[in-house]
């Protein structure tokens, strides 16, 4: 056995039962990482309830296992553990779920974000995987529990997170735990059009009206794009058809920092922040309260939205100089 695991695998031994749970407005690696540890950790004997702070985005429902988790904190049950896969912060898990934290419970973190908080008894963090499905599959492959199902959540987790493995975090590594997962018989084909090409129409009315508020910045080093909670509700789409937007501001050319602003409730603005070149974006969300990795973070900020985007795009503008 690999010293690496040795405090998480002598966590899952001592446990019998255990809850698992990702981030809010949960993202693919979120996702995929709770479902392939849940179904690994029930291969190996243990009741196990996977749940997620938010609904499960509509792209991730054909995820082997993704009707089993549940939105919130399932109550009458006593859990011995809980897993927190892919969060830096306790804040992450949502309000609910930090309460289980706070109880008499062992708290096991998995996760890859850089200058997270110390908040579980047994933490893994390792900031060079390019997801947290990443440092799943070495655990499971060790434990020797991988199989088809479990392969198509670590994939859907890697896929996602390393933009199909366009984005810097992805190394050689990552494609040999990826032919790995192949090698268990996924349908490459079959899941990669549920998570990209087949889109709710909603996705598209939401791109309409947010390229209307496309901007750059005199310099040509900034854009950012933006929609806010009275247009989301008038096309009807719901925080997860906003989740591409950044890509716009993201590839025009010339463009180092991009930004995405949008309105999940009224009042609370949700910020994504990318790079393209060396500027660490992560420090940038941290002085907003967010956090995440030095070409992708983001931050929740309460406030006027259009107050908000006039602030962080002056601090970015300020980085820029
Ligand atoms: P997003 O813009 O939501 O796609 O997030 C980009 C990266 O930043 C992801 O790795 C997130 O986990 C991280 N991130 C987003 N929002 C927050 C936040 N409020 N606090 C800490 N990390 C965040
Ligand atoms: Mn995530
Ligand atoms: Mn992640």
């Amino acid at each position: 056995m690999s010293e690496k695991f040795v405090d998480i695998i002598a966590a899952i031994s001592s446990s019998k039962n255990v809850i698992i749970t990702g981030h809010i407005m949960p993202d693919g690696d979120s996702i995929g990482s709770t479902l392939a540890l849940g179904l690994a950790l029930e291969k190996l004997g243990k009741k196990v309830t996977m749940a997620c702070p938010d609904a499960v985005p509509e792209s991730f429902l054909f995820l082997p296992g993704a009707d089993r988790i549940h939105c919130g904190v399932p109550k009458n049950d006593e859990y011995d553990t809980i897993f927190v896969v892919d969060c830096s912060t306790p804040d992450r898990v949502g309000e609910e779920m930090q309460e289980l934290l706070n109880g008499n419970i062992t708290v096991v973190n998995i996760d890859h974000h850089i200058n997270g908080v110390q908040f579980a008894d047994v933490s893994y963090v390792d900031s060079s995987a390019a997801a947290t499905g990443e440092i799943i599959f070495d655990l499971l492959d060790e434990l020797g529990v991988i199989d088809v199902d479990i392969a198509i959540n670590l994939y859907a987790a890697i896929l996602t997170d390393t933009g199909s493995f366009r984005y810097e975090a992805t190394t050689s590594l990552t494609h040999r735990r990826v032919a790995k997962l192949l090698e268990f018989g996924i349908n490459v084909s079959r899941v990669t059009k549920h998570l990209f090409d087949e889109k709710p129409l909603e996705v598209f009315m939401v791109l309409k009206q947010a390229l209307k508020n496309l901007y750059i910045s005199k310099c040509g080093r900034a854009a950012w794009i933006s929609i806010n909670w009275d247009e989301l509700q008038k096309i009807g789409a719901k925080d997860e058809h906003t989740r591409e937007l950044i890509n716009y501001p993201r590839s025009i050319k010339g463009v180092k920092i991009a930004l995405m602003f949008r309105e999940p409730s009224p009042g609370l603005v949700k910020v994504s922040i990318r790079s393209n070149d060396d500027t660490d974006v992560s420090k940038i969300a941290a002085e907003f309260g967010g956090g995440g990795h030095k070409r992708a973070a983001g931050c929740l900020i309460e406030g006027d939205i259009e107050t908000i985007k006039e602030k962080v795009i002056e601090k970015v503008l300020k980085v820029l100089d």
